[in-house]
């Protein structure tokens, strides 16, 4: 035989070889154990169903291992291109040997707490305008919108409406000028990847209905754990669509000065799906997004949701309305009190049987809580309905708001109109004769005065009334302060 004889002879080894390795691995053993027990404490939650623990947790590990040496390896090369740079003008990008793409970094500024923002970033009252005749300037100035400058850079603009996973760059901050038939050939290819992404994200959704978490955002929980501001991470609650939202007991706080509640809710903003797309019309139109939406990537522009929600949880907590309290947000993940006991979430409003007492009183809070949100926050909730209301403790708590919006958003009374629908057919279904119909309740809401008396004519004046502010934007700089009413909305109260 070429490769000459086997040798069996070397592999036999000694009883006491075969013994001090056993003893190795149990030491090893216990010793990972000891290092890290919430590893499997997590790793035998929700996301690995019918898993074996060891082998999950073994690929967490390498999974963080992994993340940890990429990181590594940039900031290493991020050294040796600055050396190679020095103070030469012309200088070098490493950019594609990076191991992490740019949009997955852990950028400093990706680590920014949200929860550090003393004021609410999106309290702004300076919407920008866009010139409606199709030129700006005067005179000799004029620019028209065919402009081949401004044209190009609206088109780099109109890329964001891509898809998120589409990943077009930073053309803004570049001021890229795109000419028309580079943009259209991009578009169509943007649109051709989104269908095949759909497609392949079909099927995985699928195997995956339960695991909705990617590596990193179970390394973000894992850290929470590992911090001991959670204590385990025990199940998971939900998982729609755009969130997957987790059960988990409350551990210690790093400061004094705040509690965390025993239990929590964890809601995860899935960072990987269209979704979001359709939501856009929430955020793109709101004033309060309107000079970041445009500077973001798509990673952020989720993250904003889960950015929107804590805010918009804050100012009704700080109004007194019944709803979950912000935790901690970090990045795609918010942290918030649990609204249930023993890990059992308290039922929504349409799962739950109420007497016809309890149904009234739930009414008339629900009606006072819209005019507060409203009034106080100056929120709409803009998803309001029976699905997003829970039953705790003989009250209504509001859930779900990382889409509201402010009242003087282009479409906020649409929004409004809408809650007040689901809302008034709730409770005329559930037997509360006081309850007021659609159009009484949005009045009732908004402290406007629309006597319509049917649907359409009543849509059409809301519509007039967003139309006016639009027009009021446009000519002024800024919106309305407030929708012109008569006076302040009436407090219903039983
Ligand atoms: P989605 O956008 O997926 O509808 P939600 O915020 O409505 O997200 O959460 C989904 C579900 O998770 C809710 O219907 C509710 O049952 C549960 N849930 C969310 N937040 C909490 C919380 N703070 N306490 C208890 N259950 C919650
Ligand atoms: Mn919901």
């Amino acid at each position: 035989c070429p490769w000459g004889a086997p040798n069996t002879a070397s592999i036999s080894c000694s009883l006491a070889d075969v013994m001090s390795e056993q003893l190795a691995k149990e030491l090893q053993l216990e010793e990972e154990n000891a290092a890290f027990p919430e590893v499997v404490a997590v790793a035998e939650g929700p996301f690995i169903t019918g898993e074996n623990i060891d082998t999950s947790s073994d690929l967490m590990l390498a999974q963080m291992l992994q993340m940890e040496f990429d990181r590594e390896y940039d900031a290493q090369l991020r050294r040796e291109e600055k050396k190679i740079n020095g103070d030469s003008k012309v200088s070098i990008s490493f950019e594609n040997y990076r191991k992490v793409h740019p949009y997955d970094s852990d950028s400093s500024e990706d680590e920014v707490d949200w929860q550090d923002t003393r004021h609410d970033p999106y309290r702004a009252d300076k919407p920008t305008t866009t010139p409606r005749r199709g030129f700006i300037g005067k005179g000799k100035d004029i620019t028209t919108k065919h402009d081949e400058v401004v044209c190009g850079r609206k088109n780099t603009a109109r890329m964001e409406n891509f898809a998120p996973e589409f990943q077009v760059g930073d053309g803004i901050g570049m001021d890229l000028k795109l000419s028309n038939q580079v943009f259209n050939a991009l578009k169509q290819h943007a649109y051709s990847e989104e269908r095949r992404s759909a497609r392949l994200h079909e099927k995985k959704e699928h195997s995956t209905a339960e695991k909705a978490v990617d590596p990193k955002t179970r390394l973000l929980l894992y850290k929470m754990v590992n911090a001991g501001m959670l204590e385990t991470i025990t199940g998971c609650i939900s998982t729609g669509k755009e969130s997957v939202v987790f059960h988990a007991y409350g551990g210690k706080s790093a400061t004094e000065d705040k509690v965390i509640p025993p239990e929590c809710a964890i809601k995860v903003f899935k960072t990987t799906l269209n979704e979001f797309k359709n939501r856009d019309k929430y955020i793109k139109d709101d004033y309060r997004f309107k000079d970041r939406f445009s500077k973001l990537n798509p990673r952020k522009i989720i993250r904003m949701w889960a950015e929107k929600e804590m805010h918009n949880l804050t100012r009704m907590q700080n109004a007194g309305i019944p709803c979950p309290q912000v935790v901690i947000l970090k990045k795609h993940v918010l942290v918030m009190s649990f609204i249930g006991k023993d890990q059992i979430p308290a039922p929504k409003l349409k799962d739950v049987t109420l007497s016809s007492e309890d149904m009234k009183k739930a009414y008339y809070q629900t009606l006072n809580m819209m005019q507060q949100l409203y009034k106080e926050c100056n929120l709409v909730h803009a998803d309001l309905s029976e699905y997003n209301m829970l039953w705790h403790d003989g009250k209504v708590w509001l859930i779900d708001v990382s889409q509201s919006v402010e009242p003087t958003h282009p479409h906020g009374l649409e929004f409004l109109f809408r809650d007040c629908r689901n809302v008034a057919q709730f409770f005329q279904k559930g037997g509360v004769a006081e309850a007021l119909n659609e159009r009484e309740l949005f009045n009732a809401v908004s402290g406007l005065n629309i006597t319509a008396d049917n649907e359409v004519d009543f849509q059409a004046e809301i519509e007039a009334l967003e139309k006016m502010n639009e027009d009021h934007v446009q000519n002024h700089g800024k919106k309305l302060a407030t929708f012109s009413s008569d006076g302040d909305p009436p407090i219903y109260d039983e």
